[in-house]
C-alpha cells in the first residue's frame, strides 16, 4: 500500500457485474480490501448499473454475473459482517446525485477523461458511445460521494475517475459555501495493473482475456503455458529477459517466497533456466492460491437464496446511510423545501 491510511478513513470500492472476478481484481484491489476491513468502515458495491453502460442491449450478461461477483467476494475472504456489500441498482441516491452532477460536468470534459477515451476506442462504439457510457465517470462520482468515501482500493486505470470525483467534490462544496462532500484518494495496490497472459492489455473481464477466480486446474495451467515470456529466449542455456515477460511479472505478483523469485530472475538472466521450468513453478503457485477460492466459490453459488440475502442486508443499509448526502446537496442546490 502507497498511502498511510488514517482512523477517520471510510473505503468505497465496486466492481462492474460483467463478469467473474479474475486475478488482476485480486492483486489490483482485493487483497487490500479483505485487509481494510478489520481497520475500517467499508463498503462494496456490486456496479450493475454502470456494468449496463456498455452492455444495454445485452442486460442479461450483467444480470447473470451479480450474484457471481458476490460469491468471488465471499469466496476470498470479504466478511459481510465487516464490510457492508450492496448493489447500486437498489440505491436511488446514486442515480439522483448523479443527475445533479451531470450539470456541473462538460461533455468535452468526459471525452477527454483519459480511460473513458481508451475504453471508447477499445469497444469500437464508433459515433454510437451511449450516452450512460461516457458520463459513467459522473455516476461514479456519485458512488464515491454518497458514502463520503476518501480511500479508494483501485487499480491505476480509475486514477482519471477519482481526479473527476474530486473536481466534482470541489464544484459542489463551492455552490453550497461549506464543504458537504469529501476529496477522495486512490489507495494503489503494488501491483496497479496486472496484464493479460498474453502480455498486451490490462486483464480485465470484458476482453476475454482473464484467469477468473473460478478457473479450473486445466484452465490455469492452459493459461500459463500460453504466457507471454521472452520470443528471443530460445534455447534453455541462452540469457533470458524478464522485462515485460509474464511470467514473471506474475512470479513478482503471487509468489509468497520473494527471494526464491529473485534467485529465478538471476538465474534466467544469466542463462540456463528454461520458460517450462519457470512456467511449472508460478503454475504450481496459482493453483495453490485459486483452488481453495474456487471451492468456496462454487458453496457459495449452491445457496443463491444466502447471497441475496447478504446483498438485501448490505443495500438496505447502504439506503440509510447515503440519504444524508443527497439531502445535502438537493440544500447545495436550494432544493429541499420539504
Ligand atoms: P470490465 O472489463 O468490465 O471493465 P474489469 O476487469 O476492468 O472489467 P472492473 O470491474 O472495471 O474490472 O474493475 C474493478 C476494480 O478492479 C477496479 O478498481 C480496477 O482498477 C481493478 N482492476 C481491474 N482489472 C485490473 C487489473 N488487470 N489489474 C489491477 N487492477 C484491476
Ligand atoms: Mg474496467
Amino acid at each position: 500500500m502507497t498511502t498511510s491510511a488514517q482512523s477517520t478513513n471510510v473505503i468505497l470500492t465496486g466492481d462492474r457485474a460483467t463478469g467473474p472476478l479474475h486475478l488482476g481484481h485480486y492483486v489490483g484491489s482485493l487483497q487490500q480490501r479483505i485487509q481494510l476491513q478489520h481497520q475500517y468502515q467499508q463498503t462494496i458495491l456490486v456496479a450493475d448499473m454502470q456494468g449496463l453502460t456498455d452492455n444495454g442491449h445485452n442486460p442479461q450478461k450483467v444480470a447473470s454475473n451479480i450474484l457471481n461477483v458476490v460469491a468471488d467476494y465471499l469466496a476470498v475472504g470479504i466478511d459481510p459482517n465487516l464490510t457492508t456489500i450492496c448493489l447500486q441498482s437498489s440505491l436511488p441516491v446514486l442515480a439522483e446525485l448523479t443527475m445533479y452532477y451531470s450539470n456541473l460536468v462538460s461533455i468535452s470534459r468526459l471525452e477527454r477523461n483519459p480511460t473513458v477515451k481508451n475504453e471508447i476506442q477499445s469497444k469500437a462504439f464508433g459515433r454510437s458511445i451511449p450516452a450512460g457510457f461516457l458520463t459513467y465517470p459522473i455516476s461514479q462520482a456519485a458512488d464515491i460521494t454518497a458514502f463520503k468515501a476518501n480511500l479508494i482500493p483501485v487499480g491505476d486505470d480509475q486514477l482519471p475517475m477519482l481526479e473527476q470525483t474530486n473536481e466534482i467534490v470541489r464544484k459542489i462544496n463551492h455552490i453550497a459555501g461549506k464543504e458537504i462532500l469529501v476529496e477522495c484518494q486512490a489507495l494503489l495496490s503494488n501491483v496497479t495493473r496486472l496484464p493479460s497472459t498474453d502480455g498486451k492489455n490490462k486483464m480485465s473481464k470484458s476482453m476475454g482475456n482473464a484467469i477468473t477466480l473460478g478457473a479450473d486446474s486445466k484452465q490455469i495451467s492452459q493459461a500459463v503455458k500460453s504466457m507471454y515470456t521472452d520470443p528471443n529466449h530460445l534455447r534453455v542455456e541462452d540469457p533470458g529477459n524478464i522485462e515485460g515477460n509474464v511470467v514473471f511479472t506474475y512470479l513478482d505478483a503471487f509468489h509468497p517466497d520473494k527471494n526464491y523469485v529473485t534467485e529465478l530472475k538471476e538465474h534466467y538472466q544469466r542463462g540456463g533456466l528454461g520458460d517450462g521450468t519457470t512456467k511449472k513453478v508460478l503454475e504450481s503457485c496459482l493453483q495453490d492460491l485459486i483452488t481453495p477460492i474456487r471451492q468456496r466459490r462454487e458453496e457459495y453459488l449452491n445457496d443463491k437464496a444466502y447471497l441475496v440475502e447478504v446483498l438485501k442486508k448490505g443495500t438496505e443499509k447502504a439506503n440509510q446511510e447515503t440519504q444524508l448526502v443527497l439531502n445535502d446537496v438537493k440544500g447545495a442546490f436550494g432544493l429541499n423545501l420539504f
